[in-house]
């Protein structure tokens, strides 16, 4: 099995240990904080692979938790048992509801997000904002595995910020390189996606990810036929309200917002699915802390 991604990019840089000693302090003050209202939303890329593993590493109680859009790759479905296996522990995958999901592609087809890009937004706010607003519900922190050098949105990431709802949100590798990350992976044999050693740097959805060549931008191979400055999803964009940062953060000056991006989309569809996840929030609310973590949580189930 090649390991090319790890041949190409793991290096030791001065100060590796100071950051994951850094991460580590981050995850142990947030999870004694958020005792049992806090999750990892992993979206089980190279970055959140390290994540996972110092969580389970330093035993931390923090829940592991991805979004199943329906558009995954099979090598990224497969990554979720493989880490099950390997760390013993639960990974929840949250859902689009599949009533939703049916009518979209009624109306638009199944690749509606090289139509346009208020469908491509569409799209993203049906298979993963709205899931992502269940995930989080009842939550009140979430850990991430952005990174300040993955793109120009990302470049003033905190280690700790809160959201448009008022959580707190943790980036413990916002200072880690892409070296770094393969230098964790190589050291600790975290398992990764295999897309990773094809070229793919950052995976997201597979009709909206490709390959990069030598050169090439971090997140060149997502939407790739969008402008740069329209690619993100909403998941990882800042209010546009001045939310306060939690207690000793830095600010980010990324613009947008989880609620923004929703609100600037537009499509009829974006808010039939809107409507739709308003209704199921609540009720997810209520029932989200009953349902078994190996179950996919659709709205509809
Ligand atoms: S990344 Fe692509 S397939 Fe996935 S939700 Fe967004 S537009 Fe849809």
């Amino acid at each position: 099995m090649t390991r090319r991604a790890i041949e190409l990019n793991a290096r030791a840089t001065g100060g590796f240990e100071g950051r994951v000693a850094h991460a580590v302090a981050v995850l142990q003050g947030a999870a004694s904080d958020h005792l049992g209202r806090i999750v990892q939303t992993t979206s089980l890329g190279a970055e959140d692979m390290v994540v996972t593993d110092l969580i389970a590493r330093h035993g931390l109680p923090i829940a592991l938790a991805t979004l199943d859009t329906g558009k995954l790759h099979a090598d990224t479905l497969a990554l979720i048992p493989r880490i099950e296996a390997h760390y013993g522990l639960q990974v929840e995958r949250w859902a689009p509801p599949a009533e939703q999901v049916l009518h979209f592609v009624q109306r638009h087809g199944d690749l509606p997000m090289r139509q346009s890009i208020e469908l491509r937004k569409a799209c993203c706010a049906l298979r993963k904002l709205e899931p992502l607003a269940r995930l989080l519900a009842g939550r009140s922190a979430w850990v991430t595995g952005l990174r300040r050098e993955q793109s120009g949105a990302r470049g003033t990431v905190p280690f700790n910020e809160r959201d448009d709802q008022g959580r707190t949100k943790l980036n413990p590798l916002a200072d880690w390189t892409w070296a770094d990350v393969w230098h964790y992976i190589e050291q600790h044999e975290v398992p990764y996606n295999p897309l990773h050693d094809e070229f793919f740097p950052s995976i997201g959805c597979e009709p909206c990810t490709r390959a990069i060549a030598q050169g090439e931008d971090f997140r060149a191979g997502r939407w790739w036929w969008e402008d740069e400055a329209a690619k993100e999803c909403g998941l990882h964009l800042k209010p546009q309200s001045a939310a306060a940062p939690a207690a000793g953060t830095e600010r980010s000056e990324a613009p947008g917002g989880f609620g923004s991006a929703q609100a600037h989309i537009g499509a009829a569809d974006v808010k039939d699915a809107r409507a739709s996840g308003r209704s199921q929030n609540e009720a997810a609310k209520q029932a989200a802390l009953h349902v078994s973590h190996t179950e996919t949580k659709e709205a509809t189930a």
